[in-house]
Formats: C-alpha cells, structure tokens, sequence
C-alpha cells in the first residue's frame, strides 16, 4: 500500500507529504502510519534522516499529522477550517523540543546524515516535522496549499502550476469523469436520448 504520488513539479515539502498519509482509496479512509509498522516504513522511505520512530508511538505521529492537516486546511482557505490555537502549540511544543544534531553515518556505500538527539528516540522526528510544517505554513508556499476536491479525495497540494486542480492525475481523470457523468445523467433530453 503507498500514499497516492505527487502530481508534475518540484517535490512536495515534507510536511505536505506527512499530512497526506490520510488519504482515501475507493472510498475508503486510509492512513500510511497507522501501524508501527507503517509508519516506520513511512519514515523511511520519506525521512530516513529523521531515524527511527521509537517510543513516540502511532499516536503522537497521528496527533501531529492531524494538527498539520487542519492548520493546511486553514491556509488553503477551506470552508469551515479555522486556526486552533492548540494546534500552533503542538506544533510550537514538539518543535521546541528536542535539541538534535545530524551525524554522519556510513551506510549502504554511501554516507547519509541522521538525527540524533539527547531525547527519546522519537522526539527528533516529531520536531522536524513540526518544524517543516511552521516553515511550511509560515513561508511562501502557504499561498499555494490547496485541498484537492477530487470526488472522495482527502489529501491536500501545493498549486505549483496556475491550471493545476488536483492532487494527482488520477484525481484529475475521476473528477473529470463524475463532471461528465452529471452532465449526461442530469439531462434527459439531450442528443444522446433523443437521437
Ligand atoms: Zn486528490
């Protein structure tokens, strides 16, 4: 199972990515770190700088995750998202948390930089992707985060083409199709019917 892939353009920030992990699949609410298993590979795959997940646990990641998705929410405009004042302190406290330092590890041919940290394992993950989300939310980019309104879709995008609508092609293609389904199911007396 995998996050549906970003769309065409540069990649999206990290944080992004994190708040997509809830998505939906044929109608079905997903989340990619729902398990330790899951979000160990998550971190892996997308911040394997960060380490390990460690006792910080499925619940703080998704407390995080959930907080970040509202606060997007509010900075893309959505109707009825308003700013939390206890998600910027979740945020403010997570990034605030943990002094780390990246080492440099030799691993697999290559060198690659991990966090570490004084703290429990899981606090320099949790406080870089807090902090990602604030440079997020407080930077530039925050004019272009959108919700994607694909039928169904729950993930959110960074509008980095003016014509660009959707999360992914696929939602793309789907919300293209549901419009073209309404078109010729709402009207009965189209040519199709009476031809
Ligand atoms: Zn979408």
């Amino acid at each position: 199972m995998r996050t549906p892939s970003a769309g065409p353009g540069r990649p999206e920030p990290l944080s992004l990515r994190f708040a997509n992990t809830r998505y939906a699949e044929r109608g079905h609410a997903r989340d990619a770190i729902g398990t330790p298993e899951l979000l160990r590979d998550w971190l892996t795959r997308h911040a394997a700088e960060l380490g390990r997940p460690g006792r910080a646990g499925v619940a703080a990641f998704a407390e995080l995750r959930d907080a970040v998705r509202a606060l997007i929410a509010v900075a893309a405009h959505e109707p009825g998202a308003s700013a939390d004042p206890d998600h910027c302190a979740l945020l403010n406290r997570l990034s605030a948390g943990a002094a780390s330092w990246p080492t440099l590890v030799r691993a697999g041919g290559r060198f690659r930089a991990v966090e570490r940290s004084t703290a429990d394992h899981g606090t320099p993950a949790l406080a870089a992707l807090a902090r990602d989300a604030i440079l997020l939310l407080g930077g530039d980019l925050a004019d272009d985060l959108r919700a994607c309104h694909a039928p169904g879709c729950v993930q959110f995008f960074l509008k980095d083409h003016p014509r660009r609508e959707w999360c992914s092609p696929a939602c793309g293609n789907r919300a293209r199709a549901a419009r073209h389904y309404q078109r010729h199911h709402s009207a009965p007396s189209s040519e199709l019917r009476t031809s």
